[in-house]
Parts: structure tokens; C-alpha cells; sequence
């Protein structure tokens, strides 16, 4: 291998790495979609703060909060509670699921 080879190679593995920087930096969410039983319920933006109820079929009932870009699940009347134990997300392609509810959180 010559000299320039290795420069040429080493140049395109530091380009492939700055990219992988940059999509994983604009990894940021921007809104959510909020699904019961599949069924697209809602569109929430993460850069606007709410708090709303969502009921399904059976009852059940999560209460999805947004509050500095991030959403997450600050009320349910599930037993488990998994989906408020899921915590805060603001990644695209970050869920939070409530098995029981059928009911479902997904980043964009
Ligand atoms: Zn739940």
C-alpha cells in the first residue's frame, strides 16, 4: 500500500465518521405520534408544551405531557405502569408503550 492510499482511505473513514456525527446529531425528535389500538390519534409537537388525555376503548387513560422538548406519560390508569416508567423521550424513534391501553407514543 502506498503512502497516498493510506492518506486516501484514512480521509474517507474520517468523512464516513463526521456523517454518522451529523445524522446522529440531528437525531432530534421534532414531534410525536400518539396511536391507539394502531389508529393515529394525534400529532403532538415537541416544541410547544401540553398535557392532554387520551382514552381508549376500554377505559384506559394516558396522560401525555410535553414539556422542554421531550414527551412522556405522566399519568395512566394501567396496572403495570410501564409506560410512565419509560420515562422522558425526545429521540426520533423512541416509544413509549402501554400494552395494556393498546396505546402507543412514537418520535419523529
Ligand atoms: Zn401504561
Amino acid at each position: 500500500m502506498k503512502k497516498a492510499d493510506v492518506f486516501v482511505i484514512s480521509a474517507l473513514v474520517a468523512i464516513c465518521i463526521a456523517f454518522l456525527f451529523l445524522f446522529y446529531g440531528t437525531n432530534e425528535g421534532t414531534y410525536a405520534e400518539i396511536y391507539i389500538n394502531n389508529q393515529k390519534q394525534d400529532t403532538v409537537f415537541l416544541n410547544k408544551n401540553i398535557k392532554k388525555t387520551y382514552e381508549s376503548e376500554n377505559g384506559g387513560k394516558n396522560t401525555v405531557v410535553v414539556k422542554n422538548k421531550k414527551v412522556y406519560v405522566n399519568f395512566a390508569n394501567c396496572k403495570d405502569g410501564v409506560c410512565i416508567k419509560s420515562g422522558k423521550k425526545h429521540k426520533k424513534g423512541e416509544i413509549i408503550v402501554c400494552a395494556p391501553h393498546r396505546f402507543l407514543v412514537e418520535v419523529h
